[in-house]
């Protein structure tokens, strides 16, 4: 099973990823974009280099999801495989510099062979939240975009789920740690 989870930062993934993995301990972890060896030097591109096309940066995404679909995804379809971000991240972003959404939808899916992921666990912040705690932290180049922009980027990523009919669990980011673990493992064992 793939579970890919997905939110801006600083909604509360890798916190309970690692809440998973405790309880857990078979699920295999991985990242977008960064997963591979690819990834980190794509990763280390995307988030401290100046790239002025954004289709220079769209297809340095999709690169490296490509590669993670080859690397990682396909080989753990059969284990309980989560994924920091994903494809809907990917799209998310993309919306923002205007390119047609069906044309993003064609070439994620093509990136993943046409399987996308069986589960997505869907955080939304509120404003004050987000100012909180990325406020507080040292931020990346995507970060340093503002957070009116990042709020933009939730607003896509809901925008995406509905509109491809995906299968999510929308999780509130200002509950709290235990509460938002407790519905995971819900959800995920379903
Ligand atoms: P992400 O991986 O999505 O960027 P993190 O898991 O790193 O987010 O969380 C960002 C910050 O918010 C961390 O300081 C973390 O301790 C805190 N945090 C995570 N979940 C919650 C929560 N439910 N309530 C309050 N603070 C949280």
């Amino acid at each position: 099973m793939y579970i890919v989870f997905e939110g801006i930062d600083g909604c509360g993934k890798s916190t309970q990823i690692e809440l998973l993995k405790e309880k857990l301990p078979n699920v295999v972890v991985t990242k977008e974009p960064g997963g591979t060896d690819f990834g980190v030097k794509a990763r280390e591109l995307l988030l401290h280099s100046e790239i002025r096309s954004a289709k220079a940066e769209l297809l340095l995404f999709l690169a490296d999801r490509a590669e993670h679909y080859t690397e990682v995804v396909e080989p753990n379809l059969k284990n309980t495989l989560i994924s920091d971000r994903g494809f809907l991240s990917g799209i998310a972003y993309a919306m923002s510099s205007n390119f047609d959404l069906n044309f993003l939808i064609e070439l994620n899916k093509f990136t993943l062979n046409n399987n996308l992921p069986d589960k997505i666990v869907l955080f939304e912040i509120t404003e004050d939240e987000l100012i909180n705690r990325v406020g507080q932290r040292e931020q990346d180049k995507i970060e340093s975009r503002g957070f009116d922009y990042l709020l933009n980027i939730q607003k896509n990523m809901k925008k995406v789920a509905d509109i491809m009919n995906l299968d999510y669990l929308l999780i509130d980011a200002t509950d709290s740690i235990e509460n938002i673990h407790s519905k995971i493992i819900e959800y995920i064992s379903n």
